[in-house]
């Protein structure tokens, strides 16, 4: 835990506010993970088992339960691309459709080795659930790519992007299905799937479809305040933890797993708080170091090299060294099924903050809750990258652009209230705030279907 008496202060670089986001396709080849890879068929088990708790939790009839528990489109298409060294390789890509009650399919798209149908199946049914926790008026859909992002070139991570964007062709929509990015993706990646998609419409068309995707740079129909926006809502979530639990954020440890858009932004934004970056493990290594390392530094670091493995300003450590390390806030940011019951029964933490999708296994609640630590899920935690694609989505469809302070006070009352919805359902219910999430997302869905009855 932190020691109070030896509080770190900010550096200047840390205080800046326009802090890099690391660019996949430009980074060199990284070594792949060394350990086993999570199974996607065990993260849907896994998922599937947490929705049927909290149905019960949320006595949810059981023709909802049935809509539910499966997609409404899986899409899966091989397509061809033309690698730098004239050669064709054929890509295989996924668009999971689960819910669109709420509103048109939302969710992101990931470029990652590991992607498989149940691993996209999971992630789209997650998004469901978010979107109708945070009160966003969209659906749940996700979709990837089964790709090492790392091994392809900026040009070839263009033509993968485009070509892919073509073969999803009219499944997605600024109405219909909006994709952002998720792992492996970035604001580029969505700026050549919007230009692509607008170049098949109607000219007249092309601006009234900027909508189509959100992450977007700036100048491309972007928002103020998305790049961040994740790490920003975990951040908030974290304000409101401390709040509850009377915990002084300021000198407070933090240890992070995935230095990416989620990790790195939560690190830099906390560190404006005081709080003291002492652990980071990605895909090419651990680094430690009790004296804190500076998040602004190891951006740069890791836009550079690839990954955190080398950085000087830290000593590189075993994966099982991160787990057992001590840090006030854990904020697991990589993939999923990452926290098992044996870690949950070790490590020294006050709270874990899910900021990846799914990286607890069951019975991680129930393990930490009985040793005192709290447990703010990734329907909460990381719905800020959502909630601000909501916002970007908006603007485009207004033509309207908002400042970052508009952004940010938006996002802040968003996490706010469903921070404090969640801690008063599970209080209510005597349930772990997974399930008051989920409950209170699976509540809102079921009375639009009492409302609105199902066809025919
Ligand atoms: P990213 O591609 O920017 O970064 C991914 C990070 O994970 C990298 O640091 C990478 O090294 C690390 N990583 C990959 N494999 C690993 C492994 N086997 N062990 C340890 N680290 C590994 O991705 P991101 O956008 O930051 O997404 C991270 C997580 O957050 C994902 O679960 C994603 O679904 C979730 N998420 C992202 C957003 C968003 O807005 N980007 C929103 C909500 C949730």
């Amino acid at each position: 835990m932190a020691d109070k008496s030896s509080k770190k202060t900010t550096t200047a670089d840390e205080t800046s506010t326009a802090a890099p986001t690391p660019t996949p396709a430009a980074t060199p080849a990284a070594p792949r993970p060394d350990h086993e890879a999570p199974s996607g068929a065990d993260f849907y088990q896994i998922h599937s088992t947490q929705l049927e708790q909290a149905f019960k939790v949320a006595n949810t009839p059981e023709r909802v339960r049935t809509i539910l528990r499966q997609p409404k489109n899986e899409l899966i298409t091989n397509f061809p691309v033309r690698m730098d060294d004239g050669s064709y390789r054929l890509f295989k890509g996924y668009r999971i459709q689960h819910n669109n009650i709420l509103g048109p399919f939302k969710g992101g798209l990931r470029y990652h080795w590991n992607v498989s149908l149940d691993e996209v199946k999971a992630l789209a049914a997650i998004m469901t659930y978010k979107c109708a926790l945070l009160e966003v008026p969209f659906g749940g859909g996700k979709g990837g790519i089964k790709v090492d992002a790392h091994t392809l070139s900026r040009d070839e991570m263009e033509r993968v992007t485009r070509r892919f964007t073509h073969a999803l062709g009219n499944n997605i929509g600024p109405d219909y299905d909006i994709p952002a990015p998720d792992m492996g993706t970035n604001s580029q990646v969505m700026n050549w799937m919007m230009d692509t998609y607008i170049n098949t419409v109607n000219t007249s068309q092309k601006n009234a479809n900027l909508a189509i995707v959100t992450g977007k740079t700036l100048s491309a129909g972007g928002t103020l305040g998305r790049t961040k926006a994740t790490g920003q809502g975990i951040v908030y979530c974290i304000q409101e933890w401390a709040a509850e639990r009377g915990f002084d954020l300021d000198g407070a440890t933090i240890a992070i797993q995935g230095f990416g858009n989620v990790g790195s932004h939560s690190a830099h934004i906390l560190s404006k708080h005081g709080c003291v970056l002492t652990a980071v493990n990605d895909h090419t290594g651990t680094i430690i170091n009790p004296q804190g390392i500076n998040p602004r530094k190891l951006m740069e670091w890791v836009e550079k090299h690839g990954g955190v493995k080398g950085y000087p300003g830290a000593e590189s450590v075993s994966r099982d060294a991160f787990w057992a390390a001590e840090a006030d806030i854990f904020i697991p940011a990589a993939l999923e099924l990452q926290i098992t019951p044996e870690i949950a029964r070790t490590i020294k933490t006050r709270v874990i903050v899910e900021g990846a999708n799914g990286p607890s296994h069951l019975g991680v609640d129930e393990i930490l809750e009985g040793r005192g630590i709290d447990m703010l899920p990734d329907l909460l935690a990381n719905a800020g990258g959502v909630v601000v694609s909501y916002f970007e989505w908006i603007q485009n469809k207004r033509f309207e652009s908002w400042d970052l302070e508009e952004v940010d006070a938006k996002l802040l009352a968003r996490m706010k209230k469903a921070y404090q919805g969640v801690r008063k359902f599970a209080a209510e219910h005597g349930c772990t705030r997974r399930q008051a999430a989920l409950a209170l997302a699976i509540n809102r869905i079921a009375r639009v279907y009492d409302d609105r009855g199902i066809f025919p």
